[in-house]
Formats: structure tokens, sequence, C-alpha cells
């Protein structure tokens, strides 16, 4: 079944988005605020990935954060340089902001639900709803694949077959969001950590060595859902590890990781805690929390069991169980040039997690280039990439040219950009200002770009600061 939600003439069309989120909302955004009309295809009701939960475009399938705002690091940065940009996705992530420390995290409804009013309300939008399941190559428009990393399995197969490529594939896992109002406030505290944010955004679970290791052991124990067949293949992206793979490693693994007590001062013992488990509002109104950190592949019957052994957690409610999922992306140094076309068909141009970045923003941030990279083609105008030595075009550099050791999707770090100049900084710099030295190049260095895409440009340290919701 097809549903259109506007009824202006399809032989107008300029420009084919498929897939209707962050990455394909942000570009067809780009598009059709440079004068492109543009026909957004989105699968959804119509067929949902195994992750989505609603029919809503722009949604967040797993945690609610854009992750750190802090321009101190490449993410917080590319925060900066997409707000600048004119990124309808963090303009609306800034309006539906939650509370969460230094992380720019959202109420995941509201700002789906504004995407959504944005992109279908736009005159130059047509969103269709229907699953593509071959590749719309004989219109003769450009077309941008961007349907993420859960691409329904015909379109799969049909990109498959156009790239000549066997499909790579590798698991995400996703965290446990829990009930507010069944978490027992007697036994946590609240505090950011180092006392960031307004100091109570997150809730904190704190245990004693002898709790801690006896929830090791249950963890390890514990009956996941995959099957051993499943498990060769997984190659888990590093930011997303299951807490059972990290556990796995050494039994203070989870101590180091996602359970670090470091900065997190216990009011009632004035001390860290041996280890703690964080959670962080779902919204505004905080009635959900989401388990920092904790993607897992337990059974739900096991995450009953060996989560309620976290203090404070004994009668917890989830509301969503943890999980592992598929992904799905190209060898894109291999398969793409620097506007993300497919180098065997130009026509074909890829958006989103599907080119390998990784996380909603650098999706966001990948649709964001190509939609304004396509609006300059069609245009017949020159645009190339922005600087790698800002976070932007570092993160595109990695998608253009991988690393050495072959190609792994990635998300944005400093790790990615050009080193600094000795001259400028020393031949040892420490971490500190090592990172400002990129953050102040970057700085320095992408006006020029943002020029060329049509933005006026103000001084960085006149970007106005984004205020916390309270
Ligand atoms: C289980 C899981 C958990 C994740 N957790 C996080 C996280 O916590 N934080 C984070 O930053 N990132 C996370 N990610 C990565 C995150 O999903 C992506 O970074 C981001 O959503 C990708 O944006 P995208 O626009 O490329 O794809 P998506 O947001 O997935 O959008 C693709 C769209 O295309 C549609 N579509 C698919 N196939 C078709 C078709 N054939 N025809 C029409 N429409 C189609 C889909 O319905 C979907 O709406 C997670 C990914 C998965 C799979």
């Amino acid at each position: 079944m097809t549903q259109d939600t506007q009824d202006r003439n399809p032989q107008d069309d300029q420009v084919v988005v498929i897939g209707g989120g962050l990455a394909g909302c942000e570009c067809a955004w780009q598009l059709a605020e440079r004068g492109i009309a543009v026909r957004l295809v989105e699968m959804r009701p119509h067929r949902r990935s195994p992750a989505h939960q609603t029919d809503g475009l722009g949604e967040l399938v797993c945690s609610n954060s854009f992750r750190s705002d802090a321009p101190e690091n490449a993410v917080g940065l590319l925060h900066e340089e997409l707000r600048r940009a004119g990124s309808l996705m963090l303009r609306l992530a800034d309006v539906h902001r939650v509370p969460a420390g230094d992380a720019l995290a959202v109420d995941r409804e509201k700002f789906s639900a504004d995407v959504e009013a944005h992109i279908a309300g736009h005159p130059r939008i047509r969103v269709v709803r229907t699953e593509v399941e071959r590749l719309p190559l004989d219109e003769r428009l450009p077309v941008v694949v961007a349907t993420g990393p859960l691409t329904s399995d015909a379109l799969a197969a049909d990109i498959a077959r156009m790239t000549g490529q066997e499909r790579l594939s590798f698991f995400d896992a996703i965290a446990p969001i829990l009930d507010a109002p069944s978490i027992d406030e007697e036994k946590v505290f609240r505090a950011s950590r180092w006392g960031k944010g307004d100091g109570d955004d997150y809730v904190n679970c704190p245990m004693d060595k002898v709790q801690y290791l006896a929830f090791i052991d249950a963890l390890l124990q514990a009956e996941t859902s995959v099957t051993e067949e499943f498990e060769k293949d997984a190659h888990y992206f590093p930011g997303c590890l299951p807490i059972e793979v990290i556990a796995a490693s050494g039994p203070k693994s989870l101590r180091f990781g996602p359970m670090k007590p470091t900065g997190l001062d216990d009011p009632r013992t004035g001390r860290w805690a041996y280890a703690i488990v964080q959670l962080r509002a779902e919204n505004r109104d905080k009635t959900a929390y989401n388990m920092v950190g904790f993607q897992t592949k337990m059974k739900q019957g096991e995450q009953r069991r060996v989560l309620r052994m976290i203090p404070g957690l004994e009668q917890v409610e989830f509301l969503r169980y943890g999980s592992v999922h598929r992904n799905t992306f190209l060898d894109s140094p291999k398969l793409l040039d620097e506007a993300m076309c497919l180098k065997s068909s130009p026509q074909l141009r890829f958006a989103g997690q599907i080119t390998g970045v990784e996380g909603y923003l650098e999706s966001t941030a990948s649709g964001l280039w190509v939609g304004a990279r396509l609006a300059a083609d069609l245009r017949g105008t020159e645009l190339p990439p922005p600087s790698p030595t800002t976070s932007l075009g570092a993160l595109l550099r990695h998608v253009r040219e991988g690393s050495p050791s072959g190609f792994q999707p990635s998300n944005v770090h400093f790790g990615l950009f050009p080193a600094l100049d000795p001259a400028v900084v020393g031949r040892k710099p420490n971490k500190a200002d090592r990172k400002a030295g990129m953050r102040d190049r970057a700085r320095l260095d992408l006006p020029d770009w943002l020029r060329r895409i049509g933005i006026s440009v103000e001084p960085a340290s006149e970007v106005p600061p984004v205020e916390a919701c309270g």
C-alpha cells in the first residue's frame, strides 16, 4: 500500500530519498531548503524494522542521547558544527532537550513528532509511505539511499546485487528502559559525574564489592537470546558491547567501563562506591530511565533476574528489554566517491549509517553533507567536503578513505582528525592541549565551508550557547 502526505504532482519530484530516519530527514530538509523538490519514501508503518517501535520520522531506536554536547571533544564539536550548518535534527534536539549532564539527550517522542511536522509540512517534501524493494533507477532521478542499519531485506539484497559486494553486517546491542516509579529511591542517589549538568541528572545505583562480584557471577551464568552461530558472526561495535561480552573479558572490566564509580560521591557515605550502575532520564518528566551502557543479549527472564540484583532495582519494571540487532553497512571506501555516489552508478547516493558512520549524530551529519552536496551538484556549483580538520570533515574522510586496518564503521572522535602541527602545539602536547588545539583549528577552518553552503558566518566565539533545560 502506498500513501502520500501531499498531493504535489509526482512529476515534479527532483530527488528521491529512501528512508525517513535521521539521515534521510536531514538530507531531504537540506535539499528542500535549497529549493529542490524531494520525494521521501519511508516503509513504516507498512513494514517495521526489528528495532523501530513507532511510525514516526526521525525515530531514535535505542538511547535518547546525541551524546556529549561539550565542544572539548569531537562529538560536542560536531554538535556545534551541525548547528552552525543549519541542521534540522540538531535544532529540534535542542528544542526537545531533557536534562542529562553535559549530554544532548531528548524526549524522543516529542523530537520525532516535531521532525515529522517539519518534514511532512515542508512545501517541497512529499512523504510517501511504502517499502522500496528495488532501487528506483529507471526514474532517472538522483536517488539517496538512507535506509540505515536495518535496511529491509529486499532492498538490501538489491543493493548487494548493485554494488557487487556481499552485504557486510555486524550486530549492535540495546539497553533496557525502566519504569521510574518502580526504582527504590531509598537505595539510589541522584548526581552527575563530577557534578556536571544540573547535578541530579542521573540516578545512580551504588554497589559494594560483594554485590558487584555476585552480579558479575550471575551475569556470566545467564542465558542469552543468541545462538552460537549468531555469536560467531557478530562483530560488535566497540561502543555498543553487551555487558556480558565486557564481563567475559575480566571480572573488573565492567567496573572500568559502564559501571565506573569515579566522580560520583554517594551522599550517604561521602565516598565513591565500588561500582555504579547509572540510569538516564528518557523524558523531561523522568517517568522512564535508560540503563546507561547496559546493552544486553540476556533472555528477558534473565534480565529480570540478574538486573534486579542491582541495588534499587529489586522491584524494577522493564518498559523495554535490552536486545541485539543487525547492522548493515557498505564498504564505502571502495564503493563510494566523496559525494557518497556509487562509483559504478553515480545516480545513486548513500547517506547515514549504511555508509559506515555510527550513531544518531553522525548519521545526521552524513545526511546534511549528502543533501548539501547533491543540491550543489544539481545547480552545477562545486562543493568540496569540509576540511578534515573539522569534525564533519574528519568523519566524512573516514567514510571515504577508511583506515589502514580496513574499513569499520566509526563514530566521530579526535583520532579521525589530522595531527596538529608541532610548530603550533609543541612536540608532545598534553591531552587537554591537544583537544583544545583540534577544536580551535576546526573552528578556524569551518567558516570557509559554511560560506560555500550559503551560511552567513559569525565568529565561533559568538555561536550562541544552547541553554540546558531545567
Ligand atoms: C538496535 C540499534 C540500537 C542503536 N542504538 C544507538 C544508540 O543508542 N545511539 C546512537 O547514536 N545510535 C544507535 N544506533 C545506531 C542508529 O540507529 C543509527 O545511527 C541511526 O538511527 C541511523 O540513522 P539512519 O538515518 O542512517 O537510519 P535509521 O534511523 O534507521 O533510518 C532508516 C529509515 O529507513 C527506513 N527503511 C529501511 N528500509 C527501507 C525500505 N526498503 N524502504 C523504505 N524505507 C526503509 C526505516 O524504516 C527507517 O525509518 C543503534 C542502531 C541499532 C540497530
